[in-house]
């Protein structure tokens, strides 16, 4: 059965945001936003050309020595058979859309006397996973084929298998099976029981257990939501708006930004775009004169406005009125109900506790830059307003910080980030990494490498590796699940595979690949991932790999980027490429430290506005009250972060609005979660490298996945109830003060 209408789908491991996320979606993880409405619903796929079992000589084939050993585990290793042509991908729309529907078909001809738990509830999720499995390939292949032909079939492939699964929801005879099931009253336990109650909820959530009228009415919202959204994104995509500046009027900007082709536009005319993120920062980074940081902001918080603001109206009193028909107080109740925190008061609670907590922090930081700030313009009463702060941010950031990131660069070269990560993981999570060769490759400088357990050797699957930039190719840093594990039927286990896709600065001819240390931090956050699809043992798909709650999901990667932060760990790899001798020097990470430390309540307060927008609007917003969706939004963020100015409409340019759905907090309350659970590795006596402690987080945490209440893990995996103190700590809030 599906995940649940509007439910974030099964993989969005995405990175939530970034300090320059300005826009609508973060550099991290962005494919997975794409790929929601087709992995947020039901769907099958054809049994043959999904994976394929490439058996070569064990004696010289170290893969398929690898895929033997896994028949030993009852296990099975195979590859995913990547479509090379427009053709083939249309063959495989056609034919994941017809082996679903005969799929769907069996179990609607079931009669009563027939049902039971395998031709039910679990034929569903095999079906959704077959289906999963060739949307996954497709996503990918959409990312990372060399031929655009194939990207774009890819695409519209994308488009129609989500179109068609659309309706693959409201198949009453599929449903009416598995009510007959449901009134053998099963005594089930565990993970059945589990998948059990999440397929009738599922149902439910999708309006199925209404009268006809009422039902038929939800599943139009539906559908009128579903184009409304893509509207709305698509006028995020497309929104551009240019602004002519002089030289004068940029002062501060640097020079080697401004050269660049585009920009210098006329003798003394430089064109900058507020829909760049690039653009933007560079100005409200860098600018002196206070007039243009202002009105580059208030050029952002134009764009889209007069197409989103209508069409945002329209869809949080849609949200609204579906929430309303099936029994919720609002859309965030409703959206919440399948994740962590289970209901929108609980979300609010936090945040607004958080933010609290934060306040002694947060205005002491406004009063640094506001100190700045009369020193630069003589005016005593001088205000930080909300064009302002990241300018000053960086100021402190060069004068009192004395930070350049970039100088760590020559300490990350790539094969040693690599090979140093590997060694890392392997240690903690007791595994092996191999390199193998590729049967095949969409690139010629692509990697692929078994996972095995570092004592018995059981094979556990398989990530491919694409790190370089090209032409055409998803440009920003994801791991992409394509081989989901899962209990297959014959009882042996489908080993998962997945790829980690990112965008690395490519070796030049006088030196290596040198990484930035924010890409050392992401490559360890998405090779969690990659850690979390591997290394599952839940026998459903519904339950594997990364498919856990959406405020959950992030919260193991975003624990792992402490380990870039650690000196220890960074002196286990990083060294000088010139000179190997030569480790990062102390003051270097402790400054990096202290600078990021001292924006963090500005950096909170800002996450923070965003969610209580979110949910300020996905909870106040009524068909009655739609036309204060843009004063709410201005309302909320004025009172959480700094004053909007008047008449902007910043949230018609924020794409999290749609895509996260009332589950922008989960951002803030995965990092709790995250700090919580980093401190069973620094309490550990091997610290980041402890070994027991990454078992602990294999068995607890990786294997069961969504198998069991992810509360129950968590706790499990930490020994201890939750607690919301290390993350207070890490982002400088005492707590005395706080919640
Ligand atoms: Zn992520």
């Amino acid at each position: 059965m599906l995940n649940g209408f509007l439910n974030i789908g099964r993989r969005p491991t995405l990175r939530f945001a970034l300090e320059c996320s300005d826009q609508p979606f973060s550099l991290r993880d962005m494919f997975f936003w794409k790929s929601l409405t087709v992995t947020a619903l039901l769907a099958a796929l054809t049994g043959c050309g999904t994976v394929r079992t490439i058996w070569f000589h064990p004696a010289t084939d170290p893969l398929a020595a690898f895929q033997q050993r896994a028949a030993k585990y009852h296990s099975v290793v195979t590859l995913p058979e990547f479509e090379t042509t427009p053709a083939a991908v249309q063959a495989t729309v056609d034919q994941t859309i017809a082996a679903g529907n005969a799929a769907l078909d069996a179990i609607g001809q079931l009669r009563a006397g027939e049902v039971n738990f395998h031709n039910t509830i679990r034929e569903l999720d095999d079906i959704a996973y077959r289906f999963q499995g060739a949307s996954d390939r497709l996503g990918l292949i959409e990312q990372t084929s060399t031929n655009a032909a194939v990207r774009d079939a890819a695409t519209d492939a994308i488009k129609k298998l989500s179109a068609w699964s659309v309706g693959t929801d409201y198949r009453e005879d599929v449903y009416a099976a598995v009510k007959a099931y449901a009134g053998t009253q099963p005594a089930l336990e565990g993970e059945d029981k589990k998948l059990f109650d999440e397929t009738l909820r599922d149902y439910r959530r999708a309006g199925l257990d209404l009268p006809k009228d009422q039902r038929d009415a939800v599943e139009k919202l539906r559908q009128e939501l579903t184009a409304l959204e893509t509207d709305f994104e698509d006028n995020v995509t497309k929104a551009t708006n240019s602004l002519k500046f002089t030289k004068a009027e940029l002062a501060g900007v640097p020079d080697e930004f401004l050269a660049q082709q585009g920009i210098k536009t006329g003798a003394d005319e430089y064109t900058l775009k507020a829909n760049i993120t690039f653009h933007y920062i560079m100005v409200e980074d860098n600018a002196q004169r206070e007039a243009t940081r202002r009105r580059m902001l208030v050029a952002q918080c134009e764009l889209a406005r007069d197409e989103n603001i209508p069409l945002l109206q329209k869809i949080l009193v849609r949200r609204d009125e579906v929430a309303h028909r099936l029994g919720y107080a609002s859309f965030a109740d409703y959206a919440t109900e399948t994740r962590m925190v289970k209901n929108a008061a609980t979300a609010i609670a936090f945040l607004e506790n958080l933010k609290a907590g934060l306040q002694p922090k947060f205005d002491a930081e406004l009063e640094e830059f506001r100190q700045m700030k009369v020193r630069d313009t003589g005016d005593a009463n001088a205000k930080i307003c909300v064009w302002d702060w990241r300018y000053y941010a960086n100021q402190l950031k060069k004068t009192k910080y004395n930070v350049d990131a970039e100088q760590l660069r020559v300490y990350f070269p790539y094969q040693r980030v690599l090979d140093g990560m590997f060694t890392i993981y392997q240690r903690i999570f007791g595994l092996k990494f191999e390199r193998v060769e590729a049967p095949y490759k969409w690139i010629g400088d692509l990697q692929l490498y078994t996972v095995s357990d570092r004592k018995s050797g059981e094979p556990l699957g398989l990530f491919y590796l694409d790190m370089y930039p090209r032409e055409g190719k998803y440009n920003h840093f994801a791991q992409f699940g394509i081989v989901e594990g899962k209990l297959l039927a014959d009882g042996r286990y489908q080993r998962p595979v997945c790829a980690l896709v990112c965008n690395f600065p490519p070796p030049q001819p006088d030196k290596p690949s040198l990484l930035s240390h924010d890409e050392v931090e992401t490559v360890f956050h998405e090779f969690g991932h990659a850690m979390h699809t591997i290394l599952t043992r839940a026998k459903y798909s519904r339950f594997s790999g990364t498919s856990v709650p959406q405020d959950f999901v992030e919260a193991p990667s975003q624990m792992l980027e402490n380990w870039a932060w650690d000196k220890t760990v960074l002196d286990s790899f990083a060294a000088d490429y010139r000179d190997p001798r030569k480790k990062i020097p102390r003051e270097i990470l402790d400054q990096l430290k202290a600078s990021r430390l001292a924006t963090m309540g500005m950096y909170y307060r800002r996450q923070l506005s965003f969610a209580l927008m979110d949910l300020a609007l996905h909870t106040q917003i009524h068909a009655t009250n739609a036309a204060d969706v843009l004063p709410l939004s201005n309302r909320v963020l004025s009172d959480v972060a700094l004053p909007m100015p008047p008449d902007t409409a910043f949230v018609a340019y924020f794409g999290h609005i749609t895509g996260y759905g009332a589950g922008y907090y989960g951002y803030a309350w995965a990092d709790a979660i995250a700090a919580d659970m980093a401190t069973v590795f620094e309490n550990s006596p091997d610290g980041y490298f402890d070994q027991q402690a990454g078992r602990r987080m294999r068995n607890e945490i990786y294997a069961v996945g969504d198998s069991r209440d992810i509360n129950v893990s968590i706790e499990k995996f930490l020994g201890r109830p939750r607690s919301l103190e290390p993350f207070l700590k890490k982002i400088g809030v005492n707590s005395t003060t706080s919640p």
